[in-house]
């Protein structure tokens, strides 16, 4: 049988790591799911003036945590979750590899700065998605495109490949790897997806290209491709002060809730995130539903 948590923890930023330590104090049997602990946007800090005790580039500021999580032995399971479902009184969340049950789940996914395309958010499920496991099958013969936002994704780039005809890949960094006579590689920034009633079309500066599907391969997908009915306002989970979403045992926390965007404002999230969890466990046990 899987193993039930009491809560996972979706997204390895600091957001996600400050809710799993908290977990972790508060006794909860957590499971911290993510790409990997502390990912590109803390790394990627030319110098950190803001947060207490911590001054210097992120880098250092990465250090200091991957020391402090060791010490306090907190525990990561790489894995890119592609669905959290509500199933009655627990969630399923899946990954390529595997699916995991908890009784609450805490979304930590941070957000894509990038922002939107033109017609990206009109076609999700009718022709754009975000998850080359989830829907690649579904593209079996045919044309698609794919926005790579670096260089982690070209691997769901080739599994794609293996269905489709053709690819064309906008790979968005430098010095992209992909070969292979099913890819088309570009390094421009297509400006729009477009169709009648679903995709027919990727749109970049020369021209349209005709295309059947569209897949955004990025860091982190828009919250409603990853949790059907969690209530949304663009890029953000709407949470109240205990960062509850309007979906019972979920909680979001971080970059992901919104502006402003500070690892200090995610950090203390995480933190309450987990509290909050943890009285929503609480309260189902005693049958006083909050
Ligand atoms: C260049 C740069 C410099 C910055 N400098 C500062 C600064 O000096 N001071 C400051 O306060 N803030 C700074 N920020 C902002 C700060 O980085 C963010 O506010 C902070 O990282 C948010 O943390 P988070 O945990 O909410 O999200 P993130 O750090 O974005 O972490 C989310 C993680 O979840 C992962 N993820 C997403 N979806 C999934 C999924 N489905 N499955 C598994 N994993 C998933 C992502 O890959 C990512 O690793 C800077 C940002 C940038 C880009």
């Amino acid at each position: 049988m899987e193993h039930f948590y009491d809560v996972a923890i979706v997204g390895g930023g600091i957001a996600g790591y400050t809710a799993a330590l908290t977990a972790k104090n508060l006794l909860l049997d957590y499971i911290w799911l993510g790409t990997e602990p502390f990912g590109e946007k803390l790394r990627a800090a030319e110098k950190v003036t803001n947060f207490p005790a911590i001054e210097g580039k992120g880098s250092g500021f990465v250090a200091a945590l991957v020391s402090q999580m060791a010490r306090e032995e907190i525990a990561f399971t790489r894995a890119r979750v592609d669905g959290v479902y509500a199933a009655g009184e627990k969630f399923l969340l899946t990954s390529k590899e595997q699916t995991f049950e908890a009784a609450s789940v805490i979304l930590a996914t941070g957000v894509e700065t990038r922002g939107q395309m033109r017609g990206e958010r009109e076609f999700l499920g009718r022709g754009v998605s975000y998850c080359a496991v989830c829907d690649g099958a579904l593209y079996k013969g045919k044309r698609i495109a794919a926005v790579l936002s670096s260089q982690n994704f070209e691997q769901e780039a080739e599994y794609l490949a293996r269905f489709a005809e053709k690819v064309w890949c906008f790979c968005l960094y430098d010095e992209p790897k992909l070969r292979g006579e099913k890819f088309v590689v570009r390094s421009d920034m297509p400006l729009a997806v477009e169709g009648e009633g679903r995709v027919e079309r990727i749109v970049c500066k020369e021209g349209a290209i005709p295309v059947d599907g569209v897949f955004f391969l990025k860091n982190s997908a828009p919250p409603a491709a990853l949790c059907g009915g969690v209530r949304t306002d663009g890029a953000h989970i709407l949470v109240g002060r205990d960062l509850a979403t309007n979906i019972k045992g979920l909680f979001a926390a971080g970059d992901v809730t919104g502006r402003p965007y500070q690892y200090v404002k995610a950090a203390g999230e995480g933190c309450v995130a987990a509290h909050s969890a943890r009285t929503f466990l609480l309260a189902r046990k005693k049958g006083t539903n909050l």
